[in-house]
């Protein structure tokens, strides 16, 4: 049983398997697991919502002055509260995915977040998953990692994951994803790319548990 409360990061681009460990590792570390993208996401839906393009910086601004967001536990797990409203149900659709990814670009909505994320992790004990938390939010993090997988293969479990849901064909996921990937790993402003110090895990041919025993085995070396 480890101790000492710990800061751990995960980044990785999408499909590469981070929230399904990032999850599985708090659980087993007895920690908070906050997903980062799930805030990006719900300033994109409140943004869609109140009608503003992605790149209308006063709009954003003056919308985020307005946002509270926090995650609460339930029955259900961990929820996201945008002022009051769950709505973590409602910020995985292509649109809001997409729109997230173009706002996330925004210093305006990257600055609101940042401090957002360093309350969150005051107290300590957390596995934050996300795309800048070794390099930008957290570079002091106890232990980080960068979790990818070949495109092929994070197209595909993205794929399997949403089909019952979302209507969109593999070959729609995977045009989606490469956008994604492009915007986020290109845009100016925290880049999504491996802190210096991070380990790199290539998910491609592992199992979750196998990547989520390589992480505990590199964090039990340091408490
Ligand atoms: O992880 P998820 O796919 O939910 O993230 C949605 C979007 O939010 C990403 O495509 C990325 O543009 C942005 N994001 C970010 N920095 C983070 C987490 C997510 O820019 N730390």
């Amino acid at each position: 049983m480890l101790m000492k409360r710990l800061i751990v990061t995960i980044d990785g681009p999408s499909g590469a398997g981070k929230t399904t460990v990032s999850r599985i590792l708090a659980r087993r570390l007895g920690y908070r697991y906050i997903d980062t993208g799930a805030l990006y996401r719900g300033v994109a839906l409140a943004a869609i919502s109140s009608g503003l393009s992605p790149d209308d910086d006063s709009g954003l601004k003056k919308l985020c002055d307005t946002l509270k967001m926090n995650f609460v536990r339930d029955e259900k797990g961990s929820r996201l509260v945008l002022n009051d409203s769950d709505i973590t149900d409602h910020i995985r659709t292509p649109e809001i995915t997409m729109f997230a990814s173009a706002v996330s670009a925004r210093p305006v909505v990257r600055n609101f977040l940042l401090n957002l994320q360093r309350d969150l992790g005051k107290e300590k004990g957390v596995v934050f998953e996300g795309r800048d938390m070794g390099t930008v939010v957290f570079p002091n993090a106890d232990v980080k990692f960068f979790l990818d997988a070949s495109q092929k293969t994070r197209a595909q479990r993205r794929y399997e994951e949403f089909k019952s849901v979302n209507p969109q064909s593999f070959e729609a996921v995977e045009r989606d994803m490469r956008r994604r990937d492009n915007n986020d790993s290109t845009r100016d402003l925290a880049p999504l790319k491996p802190a210096e110090d991070a380990i790199l895990i290539d998910s491609t041919d592992l199992t979750i548990e196998t990547v989520v025993d390589r992480m505990m085995a590199v964090i039990e070396t340091i408490h």
